[in-house]
């Protein structure tokens, strides 16, 4: 799908056309042909005996079926078993094949599953229809040969062009001619004629919409799904459908688009907080700490991007000649280039196993004494350092600091233990045993399994393998902090070392960055995002007061539903105090607090600044600093005795 867009925004932003056929393949599973599977599998070099085995077990199948009590039993010609494990790779084979006829052409397919498309980009819209209706007669030829049959009814047909005039192409198929179609659907994703995406987050964020109606149907106030179930099914369930495709889509949300989105969202939190009429949707996000699903989407697009960017064919960086706009991939590259930088280094992910082997030569007297190897790495910011030192018995025999920048702990770790291992193999003693200690735990099960997932692991796990086979050496987890002299030590060092890395000026990790930690750089990124939209808000006055600084949380869920409507009532203001109330009807006199006629009642005043409540507030606070969490202590205040009256005289204002 990326690359598909990838192409359009190419063909739009250097002026020139694209026209695109989306296949609707009929049947597909159940229609291959035996002859065409044995086919595919002699030429991709399949052994025969298995390609034989394959074939008669194709051959052999019966089928029972039982409609009304009346059985038949058939012995099919064709396609391959529903659901066999093989049925989805044969089923690739034979598009590999169709896929493989036109490398190297200017009419390009695509295909995924049972969803072909094919495309053709030039300045001529008669030539384009003339190129792809060669094309399509040479696909119907390879569908005849492998069984397939193509629905020219069903299949769509679309120019992209950045002009907002239509231009007639004329293509036929089958003798049928193909409908123009102003957009069209791939992988799900409906894609239209000049690359805006509005058609498709309608659709999918009307999806969303109704399935949240019916979840909300489920939710009363006394019964029903409880605010974590709830929270769930919309992270879980919903916005994973809207997030879906968000690669293509994400960089380009436009007004329409961003409020097609905040509905969604605001609608789920509706359902969770139950609050009054108009409560902004902005304050309930910083409430349950949501990021906005507009920021969200482009995280996940942003993500995506660093999952398939080496599968996208490269060659065009997203930006045209007379660029106007820059292209999906073009864009995603400028924010990773924020995030992380331009040239990092990128952890490649492997997956090997390594397996130790025993020492080969055993000595006849091994000395009593081993050498013992401790290490440890520490992290204040920013600024790491790890260290190692050897020691026989008592004595230190050799040590060692280094300090580092921006990476994590375990990688410290990890990297004390290869320094100690690069020094083992220099300085080890034949006749003594090798013995490294760390007081981290999951560095010390990582080396002691069999799996290296990324190039330093396996390095080190290498490196270990084979100091083992000279002599014996092994790695075992100590507690930290426990007094044992060779761990403090180290432990000193290495903060030592975090204090020295306070010098470095040079910032950039030396090691590879794990996948980890680069989605985590963009995770910040995109909180910062939503921090700067939260402040650039011209309203949500009260909930700012509450939370100036946005956060995800996952506790606030955990409320019950009652707490939750009081909470969001608190933190926004929209409740029953007469600053909120104003709005909407006239009152008697002004809007002073009625609690100390000092300030404007609102619910800040309360918590913050009411005189009245001072002994209250102090009683509070002390709580909150034993460990009251804060929207806990909010509900408490809410609930003082003096507050509920205060919104029970509202409520008759309200009433009158
Ligand atoms: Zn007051």
């Amino acid at each position: 799908m990326s690359t598909f867009t990838k192409e359009i925004e190419y063909a739009l932003n250097n002026g020139k056309y694209m026209l695109a056929v989306s296949l609707d393949c009929s049947g597909a599973f159940d229609c291959i042909k035996f002859d065409s599977a044995e086919r595919c599998m002699k030429w991709k070099g399949i052994p025969d005996n298995i390609t034989r085995w394959y074939v008669n077990l194709l051959k052999g199948r019966r089928v029972h079926a039982e409609v009304q009590g009346q059985a038949t039993h058939i012995i099919p010609h064709r396609g391959s078993p529903q659901g066999g494990v093989l049925s989805p790779l044969i089923w690739n084979l034979i598009m590999d094949s169709l896929l493989t006829t036109f490398k190297g052409e200017p009419v390009q397919v695509l295909g995924y599953a049972d969803d072909i498309l094919l495309y053709v980009v030039g300045k001529s819209p008669a030539i384009l229809a003339n190129m792809m209706q060669n094309e399509l007669k040479r696909v119907k030829e390879w569908g005849e040969v492998n069984g397939l049959t193509f629905n020219p009814s069903k299949t769509s047909m679309v120019l992209y062009t950045r002009s907002r005039r239509r231009i007639d192409v004329k293509v036929k198929m089958g003798g049928v001619p193909l409908q123009q179609e102003n957009s069209l659907k791939y992988l799900g994703v409906e894609i239209q004629r000049n690359l805006s995406w509005t058609k498709h987050i309608k659709e999918r964020t009307n999806k969303c919409k109704f399935l949240l109606g019916k979840c909300r149907s489920l939710v009363s106030k006394r019964w029903g799904l409880t605010p974590k179930k709830m929270e769930w099914i919309y992270k879980a369930v919903i916005r994973p459908k809207v997030a879906y495709g968000a690669v293509v889509w994400a960089h380009r949300i436009t007004k329409g688009i961003e409020r097609d989105l905040t509905r969604v969202q605001r609608l789920a939190m509706l359902t969770i907080t139950q609050p009054l009429r108009s409560t902004p949707t902005a304050g309930m996000e910083a409430m349950l700490g949501w990021i906005p699903l507009s920021t969200h989407v482009q995280e996940m697009g942003m993500n995506t991007y660093l999952r398939i960017k080496e599968l996208v064919q490269a060659g065009w960086d997203g930006i045209g000649h007379h660029t106007t706009i820059v292209g999906h991939l073009g864009v995603w590259k400028a924010v990773e280039e924020q995030c992380v930088g331009v040239l990092y280094p990128r952890g490649k992910r492997i997956s090997e196993q390594i397996w130790t082997a025993a020492s080969e030569t055993e000595p006849e007297h091994r000395l009593e004494y081993p050498i013992m190897m401790y290490t440890d790495a520490s992290k204040e910011g920013a600024n790491v350092g790890y260290s190692w030192l050897a020691s026989i018995g008592e004595y230190v025999i050799e040590e060692n600091i280094t300090p580092a920048k921006d990476i994590s702990v375990f990688k410290a770790e990890m990297l004390a233990i290869g320094e100690s291992l690069k020094w083992l193999q220099k300085n080890m003693d034949p006749m003594r045993r090798n013995i490294i200690l760390s007081d981290s735990k999951s560095v010390v099960e990582k080396l002691n399994g069999h799996l290296a997932q990324d190039e330093m692991t396996r390095n080190i796990m290498v490196a270990l393998r084979d100091l083992n086979a000279r002599t014996p050496t092994e790695v075992i987890w100590i507690k930290g902090h426990s007094g044992i002299v060779g761990n403090e030590l180290a432990a000193l060092l290495a903060k030592e070392g975090a204090a020295q890395a306070d010098k470095l000026l040079d910032t950039k990790p030396h090691m590879p960055v794990s996948r980890k930690e680069i989605k985590r750089k963009i995770h910040d990124h995109y909180m910062k995002a939503w921090q700067i939209k939260w402040e650039s808000l011209v309203d949500c006055r009260i909930s700012k007061q509450f939370y100036p600084l946005v956060r995800e949380d996952k506790r606030i869920v955990k409320m019950s539903q009652k707490d939750l409507q009081l909470l969001t009532q608190t933190v926004t203001g929209h409740g029953l105090y007469k600053y909120h109330l104003g709005h909407w009807i006239e009152l008697p006199d002004d809007d002073s607090c009625s609690l100390c006629q000092e300030g404007q009642e609102d619910t800040w005043h309360l918590w913050e600044w009411c005189p009245r409540l001072r002994k209250d507030r102090k009683v509070i606070r002390c709580l909150m600093e034993k460990g009251l969490a804060y929207e806990h202590g909010l509900l408490k205040m809410m609930r003082l005795k003096a507050v509920e009256s205060l919104r029970a005289r509202n409520e008759t204002l309200l009433a009158s």
